[in-house]
C-alpha cells in the first residue's frame, strides 16, 4: 500500500522544497523503497510549456513528452527515477479537464464547485499516479506559500485525502524559514509558528517542520517550534544553506528524518545504503582541480533557466574530481570574433544551449564558429545544435545565406526548417515535438564511443530540424552526422571529429544526466576541457 507525504511551504517562497522532497526520497530509495514525487502547481497555465523561462525558470521535460516544473529535474536526478505526466499537476490542467467534464455533460446537471470537483479532480490526480507507479512511498509538494488564494484548492485536496487515508497512511511536512536576527543574534521561530497556524486554520495539522536556517537551531528554539507548533520534537528538522544541494539528504539523515517519517507511516525502518551518495558528496566537497565553461545563452540572468543544463556540466565535474566554474555569457555580446576571443580565451569549453526565437543568434553562431576555429570543446544543445549546423552551412559548406526558417522564413538556404509533422500544427503548449526518441548512432563517432552503445533514447522538445536537402551537401563539406533517428529522416547528432570535442545534438541530453551518473555528452565535453587545460 502506497504511503504519502505532503510537503507544503510557507513563511517566504524560494525555500527549496523541491530539494527537501527530492532528498527524502533520496533517503528512501536509499533504504530499498521505491518513490516518486509529484509536484502541484497552483498556477492558471496548463503546462510550463508556454512559460518565459524568465518567469519560471527551465522546462523540464519527461520521457512521455510531458514539459514540466523544474522541480521534477530535481526528483529525477536526486532519486534516480524517471518521472512522467502525471508527476506535475497545475490548476490550469485540473480546471481545463474539469470545465471539459462539464461541457460533455458528465455532471449530468450539477452546479460544478471548487469543493468536491476541482478537490475530486486534485484527488484523482494524485490516485493516477499511485495506479501508474504503485510505489511505497509518494511525495507530493505543493508549490507557492501556504496562506495563497491560489493554492487553496491544492490544501483543501490535502486535507481531504489525509483524512480519507486514515491516521498512519499520510502526513504533511511544512517547511519554514527561522530568519536570524543579527541586533538580538536570534533565530526567530515567530513566523513559522504563525505559517503553521495558517496551515492549521485549513485544517491541516503537520507532523514534521523543515525549518531552513542559515546557523544551526538552539535547543531552546526547536523545543519552542515543537511545543507551539504541536509536533515532537525530533520531528523539528534543520536544513542549514549548503554548498551543494546534493549534501542535503546527508544532513537530513544525521537527524534521523527518513526514520521519524518511517515511524509516523508505521512502516518499519530499514538499514540505509548511502555510501555511494557519500563518496559523491566527498568528492564534490574536494575537488582536485577546476575548469571554467561558458554557457552562452540568452536567459543568463536567471540561472534556473538552464538549471539541468548547470547540473550535467557539474556531474560531468564530480566523475573527474573536478569542480565546475561557470561563466555566463549573454550571446547578445558576442558580435564578432574579436568580441568572442575577448569573452572566451579563460575558458575551457563552452555549451550552447536550447531556445527559441531568433534573438542573440548571430552571438551564437560567432561562438560557435570560434570553438571550431580554435579546437575550444563545444557542445550544442538543441537550438545550439542548430546553430551548429547554420554555422558550418555558411562558413565552410558554401552556404552563405544558410539560416533557420525560424529566424528567417524567406532564408536563402533553410538548411533549418520546421518538421513536416509541424506544419499544420497550430496552437502552442505540448505542439512540440516532445519526449523520448530513438536515435542510433555511427560507429567510429565521437558519440558513439561516448556512450558505448549504437542505439540510444533521448528526450526532445523542438518544432525545427536539419533540412535534409542540404545534408549531403553539409556532411562532404566535412560535418559528420553521427546520430541519426532509426528511420534515417531526422539528423539527431552531428560532430567534427578532428577537434577534441565539438559535438552537438537535437535532443536534451540535460534531462537524463545524474550526479553519479554523468551524461556521456557532457563529460565527454568535460574530459576534453580538463585535457586541454
Ligand atoms: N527553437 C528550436 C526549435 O523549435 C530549438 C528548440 C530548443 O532548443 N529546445 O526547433
Amino acid at each position: 500500500m502506497t504511503k504519502y507525504i505532503f510537503i507544503t511551504g510557507g513563511v517566504v517562497s524560494s525555500l527549496g522544497k523541491g530539494i527537501i522532497a527530492a532528498s527524502l526520497g533520496r533517503l528512501l530509495r536509499a533504504r530499498g523503497f521505491s518513490v516518486i514525487n509529484q509536484k502541484f502547481d497552483p498556477y492558471i497555465n496548463v503546462d510550463p510549456g508556454t512559460m518565459s523561462p524568465f518567469q519560471h525558470g527551465e522546462v523540464f521535460v519527461t520521457d512521455d513528452g510531458a514539459e514540466t516544473d523544474l522541480d521534477l529535474g530535481h526528483y529525477e536526478r536526486f532519486t534516480d527515477t524517471s518521472l512522467g505526466k502525471y508527476n506535475n499537476v497545475t490548476s490550469g490542467s485540473v480546471y481545463q479537464h474539469v470545465i471539459k467534464k462539464e461541457r460533455r455533460g458528465d455532471y449530468l446537471g450539477a452546479t460544478v464547485q471548487v469543493i468536491p470537483h476541482i478537490t475530486n479532480e486534485i484527488k484523482s490526480r494524485i490516485n493516477g499516479a499511485t495506479k501508474q507507479f504503485k510505489p511505497d512511498f509518494q511525495l507530493i509538494e505543493i508549490g507557492g506559500t501556504v496562506g495563497d488564494i491560489e493554492s487553496l484548492p491544492f490544501v483543501e485536496a490535502i486535507r481531504q485525502f489525509k483524512a480519507e487515508a486514515g491516521i498512519g497512511n499520510a502526513i504533511s511536512i511544512h517547511c519554514t524559514l527561522l530568519p536570524y536576527l543579527s541586533t538580538s543574534g536570534e533565530l526567530k521561530t515567530k513566523p513559522s509558528q504563525h505559517s503553521v497556524n495558517v496551515l492549521r486554520s485549513y485544517g491541516i495539522q503537520p507532523e514534521i517542520l523543515v525549518c531552513r536556517t542559515t546557523r544551526p537551531i538552539p535547543k531552546t528554539e526547536r523545543e519552542k517550534l515543537a511545543l507551539f507548533c504541536s509536533v515532537p520534537k525530533e520531528a523539528v528538522i534543520e536544513c542549514r544553506d549548503m554548498k551543494s544541494i546534493y549534501e542535503v539528504p546527508l544532513a537530513l539523515e544525521t537527524q534521523n528524518m527518513a526514520k521519524v517519517v518511517l515511524d509516523m507511516l508505521r512502516v518499519e525502518d530499514r538499514k540505509a545504503d548511502l555510501k555511494a551518495w557519500e563518496q559523491l558528496v566527498e568528492r564534490i566537497k574536494n575537488p582536485k582541480k577546476t575548469v571554467k565553461v561558458a554557457i552562452a545563452g540568452k536567459y543568463t540572468k536567471l540561472s534556473d533557466a538552464y538549471i539541468s543544463v548547470v547540473e550535467s556540466l557539474k556531474h560531468a565535474g564530480y566523475a573527474n574530481d573536478c569542480a565546475i566554474d561557470i561563466k555566463w555569457i549573454n550571446s547578445e555580446d558576442c558580435i564578432d570574433g574579436k568580441e568572442c576571443k575577448k569573452l572566451l580565451s579563460d575558458v575551457q569549453a563552452v555549451v550552447v544551449p536550447g531556445g527559441f526565437g531568433v534573438r542573440g543568434i548571430e552571438g551564437k553562431l560567432n561562438v560557435i564558429k570560434y570553438a571550431r576555429e580554435n579546437n575550444l570543446p563545444f557542445l550544442g544543445l538543441c537550438l545550439g545544435m542548430q546553430c551548429a549546423v547554420i554555422e558550418y552551412a555558411r562558413n565552410v559548406a558554401g552556404l552563405k545565406g544558410a539560416n533557420s526558417a525560424e529566424f528567417d522564413e524567406h532564408a536563402e538556404y533553410p538548411v533549418i526548417d520546421l518538421m513536416l509533422e509541424q506544419k499544420n500544427v497550430q496552437g502552442y503548449g505540448g505542439t512540440m515535438r516532445l519526449g523520448a526518441y530513438d536515435c542510433v548512432l555511427k560507429k567510429a563517432s565521437k558519440a558513439y564511443k561516448a556512450y558505448g552503445k549504437e542505439k540510444i533514447s533521448e528526450r526532445h522538445r523542438h518544432r525545427y530540424e536539419v533540412n535534409n536537402e542540404y545534408l549531403q551537401q553539409i556532411a562532404d563539406a566535412g560535418l559528420v552526422f553521427s546520430g541519426m533517428s532509426p528511420d534515417g529522416m531526422l539528423a539527431e547528432v552531428v560532430e567534427l571529429p578532428k577537434l577534441d570535442w565539438f559535438v552537438a545534438c537535437q535532443f536534451h541530453p540535460e534531462f537524463k544526466s545524474r550526479p553519479d551518473k554523468p551524461h556521456p555528452l557532457f563529460k565527454g565535453l568535460i574530459d576534453a576541457a580538463i585535457k586541454g587545460k
